[in-house]
């Protein structure tokens, strides 16, 4: 099977798995997730599942990016924080239904090989930096939308912090390794309403980065 087949058939999986956004699922479908994974993956690119990239980090299952890309709702106002940048491609599909998306990983390497994707996809509404996420980016702050890619052990308040009132933050809480709750959260004029989304599996957000601890 060709390449574009195998994306088209992800694509149709993910339709017939109940996601119905075309707007989101067109944009799965022009970015080149192949693009992101190690070599030795990319044949594997368009299958539904999580793939290892450097570091011992993963890049996201594609049904999980639509999940939350589709619960952050999001449109071409916003301008989106996403911690855990990884291997850049969350970022990108944000890119594509975002006015602008600040992406923040911890470990520099990772983010160096991200930077270079969103330079060859020519997305110059993406800024980036290595740095620890869990302090958001306050220069930048308030946010009207944050998705953390990594899963928090409890909902990070310097986060809400840097959310504008009315905007929705998407992530994943909870202390167990292989299971975590994925929790939509708005802040309202008086703090915040959660709603649970659902089990999912996320490498943890650790503190600091990677490259001055050497993990
Ligand atoms: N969004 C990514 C997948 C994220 S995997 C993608 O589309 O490929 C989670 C990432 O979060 C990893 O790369 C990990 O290094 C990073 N991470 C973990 N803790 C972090 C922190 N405190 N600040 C920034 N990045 C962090």
């Amino acid at each position: 099977m060709t390449q574009v087949e195998d994306r088209a058939r992800l694509i149709l999986e993910m339709r017939r798995s109940g996601i119905v956004d075309k707007t989101i699922l067109d944009v799965m479908e022009r970015v080149p997730r192949e693009l992101f994974v190690p070599e030795t993956f990319r044949e594997h690119a368009y299958e539904n599942s999580a793939l290892p990239i450097d570091k011992g980090q993963t890049i996201s299952q594609p049904m999980i990016v639509a999940l939350m890309t589709l619960a952050l709702d999001v449109d071409k106002r916003v301008k989106v924080l996403e911690i855990g940048t990884g291997s850049g491609y969350q970022a990108v599909i944000l890119s594509h239904l975002c006015r602008r998306v600040y992406t923040i990983e911890r470990h520099r390497e990772l983010l160096k090989q991200a930077e270079q994707r969103f330079t060859d996809l020519r997305r110059h509404n993406i800024t980036s930096k290595t740095g620890d996420g869990g302090l958001g980016w306050p220069e930048q702050a308030p946010f009207q939308r944050i998705m953390v890619t990594a899963a928090a052990a409890d909902i990070p308040p310097v986060l809400v912090d840097q959310l504008a009132v009315g905007g929705i933050m998407v992530v994943p809480v909870g202390e167990h390794r292989d299971h975590q709750d994925l929790l939509k959260v708005t802040k309202t004029d008086n703090g915040i309403d959660v709603e649970d989304l659902g089990p999912v599996r996320f490498v943890p957000l650790l503190p600091g980065t990677g490259d001055r601890q050497g993990y």
